[in-house]
C-alpha cells in the first residue's frame, strides 16, 4: 500500500509508470502473506518490484512503450518475470522505456520522457534519467518500487543506473532467458536488475537467472548466490585499466572519478595494471550496425496483423504500410531503414559482415586481457551525468546520442557482465557511475569488486 501510495503521489510528474496494477499486486501481497503465515516463503517474498514495459506480462500491458503495440497484452508471462513471480515477488506495474529499447534518454517512448527524480544544484531543469531502461531507473530511485527489471542492448541498465545513483548489472549473454522479451537485438539483449544497492541486485539476478528450455541462448550453468560473495576481500585481484577508455574530451570529473574508483579498490586489497583494448574504437560503428540489422529483421513482424495498431488501408500492402507509418515512432523508424541497408544485396559484406569481424576482434580484445591475469576491468560508465530533457544538441544529431554508449557497448559486443556501481557525485551534484567489466558468467566477482566500492 505504501509503494502504491507513493507512485500515485509522484508518478504524474516523473512518468516512470506506464501502469500500475495495484488490484494485481494486492491480490499478490495477500497470497505473500498467506504463504509466509505457512513459512512457505520464497527468496523475494512480498517484495514489489516493477517491470519494464519490454517483459511481456500475462493479461497485462507490454507494448515496448511503443504506439505499434497499443492495446497488446500476452497471454504468457516471460521467463525472467515468472520467475520473480514463483520467488514471490508482487508487480507494482509496467516501466516507462525507450520505444523498443532504442534510445539512452528514454525520449523516444511513446508515452513521453520520464523525468530524473535527482535535480542539479539550484536548479529546476527537468533532466533525463537515461534509457532506455529510464523507467525502471526512475522508480527505483524515487522509492516507487524495490527494485525494477530493464534489458540492456548496449547500456540500457548501466547508462540509466549511473544517471540515477542505482545499481545495475547487465549479466553475461545467456545468463537470463530472453523468452517474453520483445526482441531488439537478439544477440545483444539481455535481462537484469536496477536496484537500490549492491546486496538488492545480488538478490534480484539470482532470481531472474535461469537456464530455459524456451530460449537455445540460455544458459545451462549453476547460478550461484551472489549475496555470499558480498563483504569477501579483494585480495590478489587484479583489475585492468583499459587506456583506450580515456576517450579524448573526457570531463575532468570522470576522470577524477576514474582515479577514486581505483583507489577503493586498492584499499580493499586488490592490484591495480594497465591494459590495453586495442580495438574499443570501433566499438560504436559495429554495434550501429549489428544492432539496426537485428532490429530491422526482429520489426518486421509488427505489420497490423498480429499485433496491436492497425491502420486500415486499400490493400493488404497498403495496410501494412499504413500501419507501420503510423505506428514506429522517428528512432525506431530511422534504425530499421539502417538495418535495412547494411543487410541489402551489395551492401551486406562491406557493412554487416564486416561489423561482424569487428565484433570478434573486441571479444578477443576482452579474452587476451583476461588470459594475462586481469579479474575484472574497471571503467567510467557514462561519459557524463544525467542531461536535459530536449537537449537541442542530442536531439539535432542521433550520432552525438550514440556516444553515450561508448563506455558499455563493448560489453555487450562481447557477450561479459558489466556492472554499473554508483560512485558519487558530480559538481552540479548528480550522480555519476563506475563500470566494472567481468569475464563470462563470473558476476560474483563483480558483486565482490562493487560491494568493495559502495
Ligand atoms: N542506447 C543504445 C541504443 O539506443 C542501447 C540501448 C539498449 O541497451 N537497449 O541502442
Amino acid at each position: 500500500e505504501a509503494y502504491i501510495a507513493a507512485i500515485e503521489a509522484a508518478n504524474d510528474t516523473l512518468n516512470a509508470y506506464v501502469a500500475v496494477t495495484a488490484d494485481q499486486a494486492r491480490a499478490m501481497a495477500k497470497a505473500s502473506d498467506q504463504r509466509l503465515a505457512e513459512g512457505k516463503a520464497g527468496a523475494l517474498e512480498g517484495i514489489p518490484l516493477g517491470v519494464k514495459d519490454l517483459f511481456a506480462t500475462r493479461d497485462v500491458r507490454t507494448q515496448a512503450c511503443s504506439h505499434v503495440l497499443d492495446g497488446f497484452k500476452p497471454k504468457y508471462e516471460s521467463t525472467v518475470t515468472q520467475n520473480l513471480w514463483d520467488a514471490g515477488a508482487v508487480m507494482l506495474g509496467k516501466l516507462n522505456m525507450d520505444e523498443f529499447a532504442m534510445g539512452s534518454s528514454n525520449e523516444s517512448s511513446y508515452d513521453g520522457p520520464v523525468v530524473n527524480p535527482w535535480k542539479a544544484n539550484g536548479s529546476d531543469e527537468k533532466l533525463v534519467p537515461g534509457g532506455s531502461s529510464g523507467g525502471s531507473a526512475a522508480a527505483v530511485a524515487a522509492q516507487l518500487c524495490a527494485g525494477a527489471t530493464a534489458t540492456d542492448t548496449g547500456g540500457s541498465i548501466r547508462q540509466p543506473a549511473a544517471f540515477t545513483g542505482t545499481v545495475g548489472i547487465k549479466p553475461t549473454y545467456g545468463r537470463c532467458s530472453r523468452f517474453g522479451i520483445v526482441a531488439y537485438a537478439s544477440s545483444l539483449d539481455q535481462a537484469g536488475p536496477i536496484a537500490r544497492d549492491m546486496r538488492d541486485a545480488a538478490i534480484m539476478l539470482k532470481t531472474m537467472a535461469s537456464v530455459d528450455p524456451k530460449d537455445t541462448t540460455s544458459v545451462d550453468m549453476p547460478v550461484p548466490d551472489y549475496e555470499a560473495a558480498l563483504g569477501q576481500s579483494l585480495k590478489g585481484m587484479k583489475i585492468g585499466i583499459p587506456k583506450e577508455y580515456r576517450v579524448d574530451g573526457m570531463p575532468g570529473e570522470i576522470e577524477k572519478l576514474w582515479a577514486d574508483g581505483m583507489a577503493w579498490l586498492k584499499d580493499a586489497g586488490a592490484e591495480i595494471v594497465d591494459i590495453s583494448l586495442p580495438h574499443t574504437k570501433y566499438a560504436l560503428p559495429a554495434y550501429y550496425i549489428v544492432a539496426p540489422a537485428e532490429a530491422s529483421s526482429n520489426l518486421a513482424r509488427y505489420d497490423g496483423v498480429r499485433y496491436g495498431l492497425r491502420v486500415d488501408g486499400k490493400d493488404i500492402a497498403d495496410m501494412y504500410e499504413k500501419t507501420r507509418a503510423a505506428g514506429f515512432g522517428a528512432e525506431v523508424k530511422r534504425r530499421i531503414m539502417v538495418g535495412t541497408y547494411v543487410l541489402s544485396a551489395g551492401y551486406y559484406d562491406a557493412y554487416y559482415l564486416k561489423a561482424q569481424k569487428v565484433r570478434t576482434l573486441i571479444k578477443r580484445d576482452f579474452e587476451q586481457a583476461f588470459a594475462a591475469g586481469v579479474d575484472v576491468i574497471l571503467t567510467p560508465a557514462t561519459p557524463s551525468s544525467a542531461f536535459a530533457i530536449g537537449d537541442k544538441e542530442l536531439a539535432a544529431d542521433p550520432v552525438k546520442m550514440y556516444l553515450q554508449d561508448v563506455f558499455t557497448i563493448t560489453v555487450n559486443l562481447a557477450g561479459l557482465p558489466g556492472l554499473s556501481v554508483p560512485a558519487g557525485l558530480d559538481a552540479k551534484g548528480l550522480p555519476l557511475g563506475l563500470q566494472l567489466i567481468g569475464k563470462p558468467f563470473e558476476e560474483e566477482t563483480l558483486f565482490k569488486a562493487g560491494h568493495a566500492m559502495e
